[in-house]
């Protein structure tokens, strides 16, 4: 594999751009889409039809593919005994698109998914203990892609992340904290935009989809710390995860299932018990550097609602398919910064920790959307970049 220009420790991190890109291809890449296909993994909770706390709805999408589809309600929990659903098109499967009302199955969250508890996470807006038009979706069957989601008011929502929320912090800026919120974000969204390149629509009238790598460099590769605020926000979200590895190996994975709850929990102890990772890169970040000074406790409660806006700002994706992969990966970043930097500003041990199902479901998934983007870039970035830059 040819890392290309990256080479050396990612700024703020504890891992080279060598290694990431060795252990991801070789064992975390294979791993994490394996993990995401099990039952626990693929369903995810989410209220996807609520209103922008901010401005008036101006839902805009030009395509179908806008659209999630929702699990229906027969689904449950029949198809969490029969994995032959895994791979079939959303077309074969029958499908709510985009009905508010849209029964949901609520007995999946008293037997399928008993043993997890319900609290609020203060990093994040919403949380699945408000089950007012909850629904569940089947992720496998809703991927991140293309959705024909632009103009001004996608536009809208990433200058308000960024302009009230996460500025980008001046060259020379100190605060390593406000620094680390801006790369968070920046990392989710050149991760959002490299999963649009790689799934999109070619040509709408033969609906030919495929890969756009003059999208993927205009929007990513050839803005260098885009790529490097990915590879921070990967490392970042590891390290979450190996933080909270004593709650997460002790978690109920429980679908019903025993054979498929059995074999998830041999992936999750494999993900965080894993010997080439350990020696490639036993710290990937090293969040006991943060919140020291004296303004700690103050600027950890500003950048929490800083976060907690950005993840209110989700609500107001105008096009469902972007709000539930947004919602989710932001509500994965919310979970890693919980786990990392303690429940309530205080410095819990981490034995205290408490993590919602969705929160899990959320974390693991988002480590797996940039465990792609990663292997995307360290594939295929160098050649794309070499072709574009000769034209
Ligand atoms: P945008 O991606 O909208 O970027 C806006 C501006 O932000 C850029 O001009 C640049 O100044 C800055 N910027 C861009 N990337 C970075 C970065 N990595 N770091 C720092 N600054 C940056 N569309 C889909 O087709 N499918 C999806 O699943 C999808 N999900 C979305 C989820 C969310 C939460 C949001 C807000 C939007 C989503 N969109 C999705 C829309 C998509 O992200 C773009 O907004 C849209 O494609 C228009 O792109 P653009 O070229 O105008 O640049």
């Amino acid at each position: 594999q040819d890392s290309g220009k990256y080479k050396g420790v990612i700024e703020d991190c504890c891992c080279d751009y060598e290694s990431v890109d060795s252990v991801n291809g070789e064992v975390l890449h294979p791993l994490l889409q394996e993990l995401v296909t099990t039952p626990f993994f693929r369903y995810f909770k989410v209220k996807l039809w609520c209103d922008c706390p901010f401005w008036p709805d101006d839902g805009m999408c030009r395509l179908r593919d806008c659209s999630v589809c929702e699990c229906p309600e027969n689904e449950f929990p029949e198809p969490l005994k029969k994995p032959f659903l895994y791979g079939l098109p959303a077309d074969d499967v029958a499908c709510q698109e985009g009905n508010p009302q849209a029964a949901v199955d609520r007995t999946l969250d008293s037997r399928a998914f008993k043993g997890w508890i319900e609290t609020d996470n203060p990093w994040t807006n919403d949380d699945e203990t408000d089950n007012d038009e909850m629904t569940y979706v089947n992720l496998l069957l809703n991927p991140e892609r293309y959705t024909g989601y632009v103009g001004p008011s996608a536009r809208r929502i990433w200058d308000a992340v960024y302009s009230e929320n996460c500025p980008k912090y001046p060259s020379g800026e100190m605060c390593q904290e406000k620094k680390v919120l801006y790369k968070l974000i920046s990392g989710l969204h050149s991760s959002i935009s490299i999963h649009i390149a790689v799934d999109y629509l070619l040509d709408e009238s033969t609906n030919k989809w495929g890969q756009n790598p003059e999208l993927m460099y205009d929007r990513v590769l050839r803005y260098p710390d885009r790529v490097r605020n990915l590879y921070f926000t990967f490392l970042f979200v590891l390290r979450a995860v190996a933080k909270a590895a004593d709650y997460l190996e002790q978690a109920e994975y429980d679908t019903g299932n025993h054979t498929e709850d059995l074999e998830t929990q041999s992936l999750v102890r494999q993900l965080l018990h894993n010997p080439k990772l350990q020696a490639a890169c036993p710290l990937p970040f090293d969040e006991a550097k943060l919140w020291q000074g004296q303004s700690g406790p103050e600027l950890k409660q500003q950048i929490q609602k800083q976060f907690r806006n950005i993840s209110a700002l989700m609500d107001c994706v105008g096009c469902e398919k972007c709000r539930l992969w947004g919602k989710l990966q932001v509500l994965g970043l919310g979970t890693a910064l919980k786990i990392l930097f303690s429940v309530d500003g205080q410095n819990q041990p981490s034995e205290s920790l408490q993590l919602q199902r969705n929160e899990v479901i959320a974390l693991v998934n988002l480590l797996n959307r940039l465990s792609e983007s990663i292997k995307y870039v360290c594939e295929q970035g160098p050649s794309i970049e070499k072709t574009m830059e000769r034209q």
